[in-house]
């Protein structure tokens, strides 16, 4: 079977993994400081805050912009459900608005009529590895007097016109096992705003700036100097994974010819987080079972929408989202990590070929 998703742990992973374990310093120090500061350099901002997770970085950006109770977040249902629950998690509530078809990003013509004076935030996602119209995206926000946290989590790297995923707004980046850099799990906050990432800095740890003082009340949403080891080896992977993404995906495009394959919207370089066609002239799950079948791994991304969860349905009703609806139905995966061989790449074609 080749395989949706397959990390890449290299001597430098493990030698840095063992020389943490040998300090005797485990937690949050050296390691975490020094990919934070890995990380603002890729991202091209001023500050870079680690945390435990991706899920764990969107809740505290939210939190570091005032956001709570009683509050609106725009967003996608598109997305993986972190996206939502961490608008939750601060007691805001997410609006969700369609998404464009070709893109799988947010529609930015549907963002004005879901404004209202509740709303403070907007959270694109730059699903999938590529960045959303974020031209529109920053000036409804302007207009509006809005925050704009982006959900990078799937894009580190990206560029749109040259300016990189998370230097838009706030940005949240994951390093889960399967994402492009990865740490096992780990999050980034990246940010120009010095008073932005000061707050993050104590959110993270208790409200602390000085030891057992608590300015705040915080959380323990800190990542360990483990983790932070394996993700500054991955760091340095970056830009050679992305090559390889962008080869294969280049591959997957010029020869499958039976199904829809991706659009990459003029001005955006995509770093293929996943390679995503559309099947609408069969069954979906069925074409997902053929490619199975076949020794090809595949991924929905994502079957159900955010806003037909059941546990957000209770909370924004019965909210129709029509392009979203039928992208879920027709969207499956292939496999485009950096360790595909070129056989694989043939057969990958070949077999979506016969669907
Ligand atoms: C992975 C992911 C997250 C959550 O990140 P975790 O590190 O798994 O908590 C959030 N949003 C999107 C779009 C993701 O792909």
């Amino acid at each position: 079977m080749i395989p949706i998703s397959k990390p890449f742990i290299g001597e430098e992973e493990k030698t840095g993994v063992l020389a943490v374990l040998e300090s005797g310093m485990l937690a949050q120090g050296k390691k975490v400081a020094a990919l934070e500061a890995a990380f603002a350099a890729v991202c091209e901002t001023k500050h870079a805050v680690a945390t435990s997770s991706g899920t764990t970085a969107l809740h505290l950006a939210l939190l570091a912009h005032g956001i709570g109770a009683g509050d609106e977040v725009i967003t996608t249902p598109f997305t993986f459900i972190a996206t939502a629950s961490s608008i939750l998690f601060t007691g805001a509530k997410p609006v969700f608005v369609d998404v464009d078809a070709d893109t799988f990003n947010l529609n930015p013509a549907l963002i004005e009529q879901a404004i209202t004076p509740r709303t403070k935030a907007i959270l694109p996602v730059h699903l999938y590895g590529q960045i959303c119209d974020m031209d529109a995206i920053q000036k409804i926000a302007e207009k509006h007097g809005l925050a704009i946290i982006e959900d990078a989590a799937q894009a580190v790297g990206a560029t749109r016109h040259g300016k990189k995923a998370g230097s838009f707004g706030t940005g949240c980046f994951s390093l889960y096992a399967t994402k492009n850099i990865m740490s096992a799990e780990g999050g980034i906050i990246t940010t120009d705003d010095d008073a932005i990432a000061e707050t993050l800095r104590m959110l993270r740890n208790h409200g602390m700036k000085r030891r057992y003082y608590h300015d705040m009340l915080g959380y323990n949403f800190r990542m360990t100097d483990l983790h932070a080891a394996i993700g500054l080896a991955q760091v340095n992977r970056l830009d050679n994974f992305t090559a390889k993404r962008r080869a294969n995906a280049e591959y997957l495009s010029a020869h499958i010819k039976s199904v829809i394959t991706p659009t990459v919207m003029a001005g955006n370089a995509h770093v293929w987080h996943q390679y995503t066609i559309r099947v609408t002239h069969t069954d979906r799950d069925a074409a997902a079972k053929q490619l199975n079948d076949a020794g090809i791994g595949t991924g929905i991304f994502y079957p159900v929408p955010a806003h037909r969860q059941g546990f957000i349905r209770e909370i924004v009703g019965d909210v129709r989202l029509p392009v979203t609806e039928t992208l879920a139905a027709e969207v499956i995966s292939l496999p485009v990590h950096p360790r595909l061989t070129p056989a694989d790449l043939e057969k990958i074609a070949a077999e979506v070929n016969k669907l």
